[in-house]
């Protein structure tokens, strides 16, 4: 495997950056994960403007135009001859003294990575998903925004421990209000009176580049759509309920802290959804090889 880091190549044994990177020392920096479906970069122009958004709302200049990053990211697919998988894209600050202050971080490091991607098992999505809800609570919007997909994914990481101690692989994390902001990696949607509601982004829900195909794939198909605050009540007591996110496309969930929702298997609208999206991934984005 080849990485691009800053404008080279190098192989997957020494592809490195410093130690002294604040990526490293603080997780400052901030990222994206994308895919790639049948020759073509999915949705490569919405990431790339998230990225510039968490960007500016760190203070952290990216040293390359949206341009120079998309040929970036497709020339590293095609170096590595992926044509399906699933790309990583990272800015850190770059190398400073020790010491939080950024300013001395003169040259922020851009890193981008391509290779195949780890799936939940295909068994998961035939029969659906069991998740709970965590006591990890998701960032402050005043404290750490949910929106800045940052390189300090802690807060994720002791919810997905908490997870997979209860023996499940996703978390339901509430926000300081009590109200349901997402999952650890993945934007969460219930079919309530058989409209589609998501929890709104003020609820701490990051702006998923899925989430939002979701939605528009649901409107154009006459489905009603809205984004209001949810309760664990409105989970518990859903017709259907599934998860979003890049890499595990739309994951359909069955059990909720010990609730069956709907009837205990992936449901009707749900199952619409997915062939809509798999539609959609196999037939748009930017082409890899031309
Ligand atoms: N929420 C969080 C916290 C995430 O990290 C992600 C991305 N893995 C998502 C939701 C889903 O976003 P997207 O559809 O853009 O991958």
């Amino acid at each position: 495997m080849k990485i691009y880091i800053d404008g080279k190549y190098y192989d997957e044994r020494s592809a490195r950056i410093s130690v002294f990177d604040h990526g490293v020392l603080y997780g400052d920096g901030i990222f994206e994960g994308i895919r790639a479906y049948n020759g073509r970069v999915f949705k490569l122009q919405e990431h790339l403007e998230r990225l510039f958004c968490s960007a500016k709302s760190i203070l952290l200049e990216i040293p390359m135009s949206k341009a120079e990053l998309a040929a970036a990211v497709v020339q590293t697919c095609r170096r590595n001859r992926l044509g399906e998988g699933y790309i990583r894209l990272l800015v850190t600050r770059g190398v400073g003294p020790m010491g939080l202050s950024p300013n001395r971080c003169k040259n922020p490091s851009v890193v981008i990575i391509a290779g195949k991607i780890q799936l939940y098992p295909p068994e998961l999505y035939k029969r659906g998903m069991e998740i709970v809800t965590v006591a990890t609570t998701r960032n402050l919007h005043s404290a750490l925004n949910p929106a800045i997909k940052s390189l300090n994914y802690l807060n994720n990481i002791m919810a997905k421990i908490e997870a997979n101690l209860a023996g499940c692989e996703e978390a339901i994390m509430l926000n300081a209000e009590g109200f349901v902001a997402e999952c650890t990696g993945d934007n969460l949607f219930i079919i309530r009176n058989g409209q589609l509601c998501t929890p709104p982004l003020s609820a701490g829900a990051l702006h998923g580049i899925t989430r939002q195909v979701v939605m528009e794939i649901a409107a154009e198909s006459g489905l009603a759509v809205s984004e209001p605050n949810l309760t664990r009540y409105d989970l518990f007591n859903a017709e259907e309920c599934f998860l979003t996110g890049t890499g595990a496309e739309i994951v359909p969930i069955v059990k909720i802290d010990g609730r069956v929702i709907g009837v205990g298997r992936p449901g009707a609208v749900t199952q619409k959804l997915v062939t809509q999206y798999h539609t959609l991934t196999n037939a748009c984005g930017e082409p890899i090889y031309e």
